[in-house]
C-alpha cells in the first residue's frame, strides 16, 4: 500500500547544487598529526575528562564520560598522547571557545579493545540503549541529540512509528546520500536495531525524490520480513526538519514545545542508524563521520573524516586554496555557520563545509511589514515579530512568540526584501536566554551550596550537642555520678566504723 503524503506549510523550492558532490566517491581524511576533541558535540550537559596531559590514549578509548542523563562520553578517534585540556574554537556561530580535549596523534592508530554483540536480538531495549550511550551517539543529522536519551522516551511511551529521516533537504549537502549508496547495509540494519530499542509498530526509511540512487540501495536490502516501509518525499526545503517530515509521513503536527514523541513516533537521522549498527556488531564507538566539501573548491566531494580532524585539512585534501575573496561555511547555506578560523574540528554534528565566494555587505533595511516572511515559515510562526523583539532584546516577549519553535531554517531571511539576517535576530536572543539561564543556575547553584553548608554546620552542631547530652545519660544509667560516688564512700566509711565498734575485721 502507498503511504498518502501530506504537505506543511510555508517552505521554498531552492537550487540544490547537489550534483557538485554527490556522485563522487567518498575518500577517507588521512590521520592529521593533531585532534582536537570538544567535550560537547552534543545537545545536554559536556562530558567530564577522564584523562590529564601527558597521558597515552588508544583509538576508541573514552577519555570523557557523559555528565548527567543528556550528555554522551568523548572516544580518542586516534591513539596519540594528550597534549592539552582546555578552551579552544569550535564551529559557533559566535565563534566561542569551549573545553576541548587536545591529542597528538603517533600516526600508529592503535585501537582499544572494544567488545561486540552478536545477537542485538537477544538484548533487553534497554541494554540495547545503554550500548548506544557508551558508545557515544549523538544524532548526526544536525541537531545532536544524544540518542540513547529518544530510545528511553521511546521505551517509555509506546512508540507507533520509527522514522529514519534520509531526507537531505538543503541545498550542497550531499554526505546522506552517499553514505546510503555506500553503506546502505547498515542504514537498513541500524533501522532494524533502533526498532527493537524503541518496540516501535512501524517503521518508516524516508528519502528524497532527488535521491534514486539511494532509495535504490536501500530498497536492495530490505526484506519482506523486515516490514520497513521505503518512502521518497517531494524535494522542497525544508522537508528534513523533524517536524515537517513527521507532516508529510503522516499529516500529524508536533505540538509547539513539545517532542515527536508526544504523538507517538521518533526520528533518526540515516547517519545515526548506521553508527548505531557500527556500535552494536562491531562495538565501534562513534569517532568519524561523512562530510560534504563543496562549494569553491577544485574537487567537490565528501569525506568519511575522524572526528576532531581540523576543516583546514578536509578543505586541503578538495584542492581549497585559501583566499581574501572566500568565506568558509560549515552546515548548510540555510542553516550553517560562517568561520573565521579554519583549524576548528570537525564534530559529530559537522555535516558540510561550504566554500563560498565573499559578497558585499548588502545595505539592512528597516522592516516594511511585507508578511513575506510569515508566508515561507514552516512552522507558522510571526517572524518579523520576532525580529523586532529580539532587536529591542525583549526576550521575554520572543519566547511568547514561541521563539524555541524556530528551527532556524532560513527561509524568512532567504525572502526578506529589507535583506534583514533575521536568523541572526534569532540566535542572538536564543544565545542571550541561555546565558541568562545559565546565570540563574549558576546563582541558584551558588545559593544551594550556601543552604547545604549551613545545613551541615546546623547538623554538626546538633551531632556534638546531642553527643554531650548522650555522655551525662550514660553516666546516670551506669550510677557513675559524683553524687553517687560520694555516697558509696559514706557507706563504706559507716560500715568501717560500725565493724571497729564491734571489734570485728573481716
Ligand atoms: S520579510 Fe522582511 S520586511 Fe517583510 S515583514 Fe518580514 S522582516 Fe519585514
Ligand atoms: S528561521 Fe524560524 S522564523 Fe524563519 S522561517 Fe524558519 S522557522 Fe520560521
Amino acid at each position: 500500500m502507498t503511504r498518502t503524503l501530506h504537505r506543511f506549510s510555508g517552505g521554498l523550492h531552492l537550487d540544490t547544487h547537489k550534483h557538485e558532490s554527490r556522485d563522487v566517491p567518498s575518500m577517507l581524511v588521512p590521520l592529521p598529526g593533531q585532534i582536537i576533541l570538544p567535550l560537547k558535540q552534543h545537545i545536554g550537559l559536556a562530558a567530564r575528562p577522564l584523562v590529564n596531559p601527558g597521558e597515552r590514549v588508544l583509538k576508541g578509548q573514552i577519555i570523557a564520560e557523559p555528565e548527567g542523563y543528556v550528555s554522551v562520553p568523548v572516544h580518542a578517534t586516534t591513539s596519540g598522547v594528550v597534549r592539552d585540556i582546555g578552551d579552544y574554537h569550535i564551529p559557533h556561530p559566535f565563534g566561542i571557545r569551549e573545553p576541548c580535549i587536545v591529542i597528538d596523534a603517533d600516526g600508529l592508530d592503535e585501537l582499544f579493545p572494544i567488545e561486540a554483540v552478536t545477537d542485538y536480538a537477544a538484548l533487553t531495549p534497554q541494554a540495547l540503549q545503554e550500548i548506544i550511550r557508551d558508545r557515544g551517539i549523538a544524532g548526526l543529522g544536525g541537531a545532536g541529540f544524544p540518542a540513547h536519551v529518544k530510545l528511553k522516551e521511546g521505551v517509555d511511551n509506546a512508540v507507533d512509528t520509527l522514522i529514519i529521516n534520509g531526507v537531505e533537504c538543503e541545498p550542497y549537502i550531499t554526505c546522506d546520500d552517499r553514505l546510503i549508496r555506500e553503506k546502505a547495509m547498515y542504514v537498513v540494519s541500524g533501522a532494524r536495531m533502533i526498532r527493537h530499542a524503541v518496540n516501535a509498530k512501524h517503521c518508516v526509511i524516508a528519502v528524497e525524490e532527488d535521491m534514486p540512487e539511494a532509495h535504490d540501495a536501500l530498497a536492495g536490502h530490505i526484506t519482506a520480513h523486515d516490514d520497513i516501509e521505503l518512502v521518497r518525499v517531494p524535494t522542497r526545503y525544508p522537508a528534513g526538519g523533524e517536524k515537517q517530515l513527521i507532516q508529510v509521513l503522516t499529516g500529524k503536527e508536533v505540538p509547539s514545545g513539545g517532542f515527536s514523541i508526544n504523538i507517538g513516533i521518533i526520528v533518526h537521522n540515516v547517519a545515526t542508524a548506521a553508527a548505531v549498527y557500527r556500535a552494536v556488531t562491531r562495538g565501534e564507538p562513534l569517532i568519524s563521520r561523512y562530510v560534504t566539501v563543496t562549494g569553491e573548491v577544485k574537487t567537490p566531494r565528501n569525506l568519511q573524516v575522524l572526528l576532531g580532524t581540523p576543516v583546514s585539512d578536509c578543505l586541503k585534501l578538495c584542492g581549497y586554496e585559501d583566499s581574501n575573496d572566500t568565506r568558509i561555511i560549515v552546515g548548510g547555506p540555510m542553516m550553517g555557520t560562517q568561520v573565521r578560523d579554519c583549524n576548528i574540528p570537525v564534530t559529530k554534528t559537522t555535516n558540510c563545509i561550504i566554500v563560498r565566494r565573499k559578497i558585499p555587505p548588502i545595505q539592512e533595511l528597516p522592516c516594511i511589514r511585507c508578511g513575506r516572511c510569515a508566508d515561507v515559515c514552516p512552522v507558522n510562526l510571526l517572524p518579523q515579530q520576532l525580529y523586532l523583539y529580539a532587536k529591542a532584546d525583549r526576550f521575554d516577549e520572543t519566547r511568547q512568540h514561541h521563539l524555541f519553535d524556530c528551527i532556524e531554517c532560513g527561509c524568512c531571511s532567504c525572502v526578506c526584501p529589507s535583506h534583514i539576517p533575521l536568523v541572526q535576530y534569532y540566535r542572538y536572543a536564543k544565545f542571550e536566554i541561555a546565558l541568562e539561564e545559565q546565570r540563574r543556575q549558576g546563582a541558584t547553584r551558588a545559593e544551594q551550596r550556601f543552604l547545604n553548608r549551613k545545613r551541615r554546620l546546623q547538623q554538626r552542631q546538633e551531632v556534638k550537642q546531642k553527643q554531650k547530652a548522650g555522655s551525662t545519660t550514660t553516666a546516670t544509667e551506669s550510677g557513675d555520678t559524683d553524687a553517687d560516688r560520694k555516697a558509696f564512700v559514706r557507706a563504706a566509711v559507716a560500715r568501717t566504723r560500725s565493724r571497729k565498734e564491734r571489734g570485728t575485721d573481716r
